[in-house]
């Protein structure tokens, strides 16, 4: 492959930090994140890039990022081609960054940028890859969300493992190690604050205060964050499965307690009336079967989505290349002419 369909090629550049922001519709918080990011990020004295990630923005954030470039240099702009979701566009902004350490953060400065200097410290000082941002408080949150966050990592804590961090989202700095072992997987649609903890690397955290978002509004709605935290659960364990197998042992305990009752009725002749019964049992067996093909449903659209093999997002343009093609440049799977479906799809004269 040459270098021009593959960004990472030149990671042998001088650039110590990458700094990955995905946004989508935040053209009133770019102004306000600019004015904090940049003296931060100037001052530390590293060489340093930032990788605005426009997640198909129907407002003017892509024009505004291209706008800002023309006096900050260091700042790149990666467009999609439509809106791909928020750790779809990370994924994309990661795979673009060249530095030897790559911090993420949000757009809207509910991640303070003056921390990223003391996790890049922390993380040179204790040779650490992973460095969470964790939040000590929430209480500029809502109380619906302070409720629905704590409930989220309570569960996949429980499900997932300890070893999952709580309080920790998407502000967090990688070394180049971890970042390669995030480019060895393959190209699935990840939850990277489970994705992260499950690799295994030494790690630290780095407390912050989480401030009110700086303007616009959440693009985490409720129907988003459900999605999250299903991702969460199901791309990580196969305990909902198991439920499936406890559901399917109550409900044939239920039916052995309810056997010689059953059969005490029968001897009695008393066997006519128990319409009531008969309709909880059958309710109850149905409601438990169609549980479990939910679930079994969730695994397998699952499935069918990963050999698929669709690249989980599409680069329109970048300002590094400035190319706008997805299939060469997505990540990490088999890229063209190394065996990827597209090869197999040219080879048939299909494409
Ligand atoms: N975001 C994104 N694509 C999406 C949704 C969100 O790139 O489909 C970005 C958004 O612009 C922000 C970050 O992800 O930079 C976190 O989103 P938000 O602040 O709205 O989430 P919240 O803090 O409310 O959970
Ligand atoms: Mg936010």
């Amino acid at each position: 492959m040459d270098a021009l369909h593959d960004p990472t090629a030149q990671i042998e550049s001088s650039v110590e930090l990458s700094v990955v922001i995905p946004m989508f519709n935040e053209e009133e918080a770019l102004p306000a994140l600019v004015e904090r990011l940049r003296p931060v990020l100037d001052g530390t004295g590293e060489a340093y890039e930032v990788i605005a990630v426009d997640d198909g923005s129907t407002d003017r954030t892509a024009e505004d990022l291209v706008v800002l470039r023309a006096t900050w240099p260091q700042l790149k702009v990666v467009r999609l081609r439509r809106n791909c979701g928020h750790q779809a566009a990370l994924t994309a902004g990661l795979h673009y960054a060249r530095g030897r350490y790559a911090a993420s953060l949000d757009a809207d400065l509910q991640d303070p940028p003056e921390k990223i200097p003391e996790m890049l410290a922390l993380a040179r000082t204790r040779h650490l890859d992973v460095v969470y941002g964790v939040r000590a408080d929430r209480s500029t949150d809502t109380g619906f969300k302070r409720r629905t966050a704590g409930a989220y990592y309570r569960l996949v804590r429980r499900v997932i493992g300890s070893h999952v961090p709580t309080q920790a989202g998407d502000f967090r700095l990688l070394s180049r190690n971890a970042l390669d072992a995030l480019k060895a997987l393959p190209d699935q649609p990840q939850v990277y604050r489970l994705l992260i903890p499950w690799l295994g690397f030494p790690s630290g955290e780095v407390a912050y205060h989480r401030d009110q978002r700086v303007a616009g509004q959440t693009k985490y709605p409720l129907r988003k964050m459900v999605l999250l935290a299903v991702d969460s659960i199901i791309g990580f364990s196969v305990a909902p499965l198991r439920l499936a197998t406890w559901l399917g042992i109550l409900a044939f305990l239920v039916c052995l307690g309810m056997a010689p009752y059953t059969l005490a009725a029968y001897a009695s002749g008393d066997t006519t009336p128990g319409w009531t019964s008969l309709i909880t049992t059958v309710l109850f067996i149905g409601a438990v079967q169609l549980i479990c093909l939910g679930l079994l449903g969730e695994y397998i659209g699952r499935i069918y989505t990963a050999v698929q093999q669709r690249p989980t997002y599409y680069v329109a343009d970048d300002t590094d290349t400035g190319q706008a093609s997805s299939r060469d440049i997505a990540w990490p799977g088999p890229r063209r002419g190394e065996g990827s479906p597209q090869d197999f799809l040219d080879s048939q004269g299909i494409l």
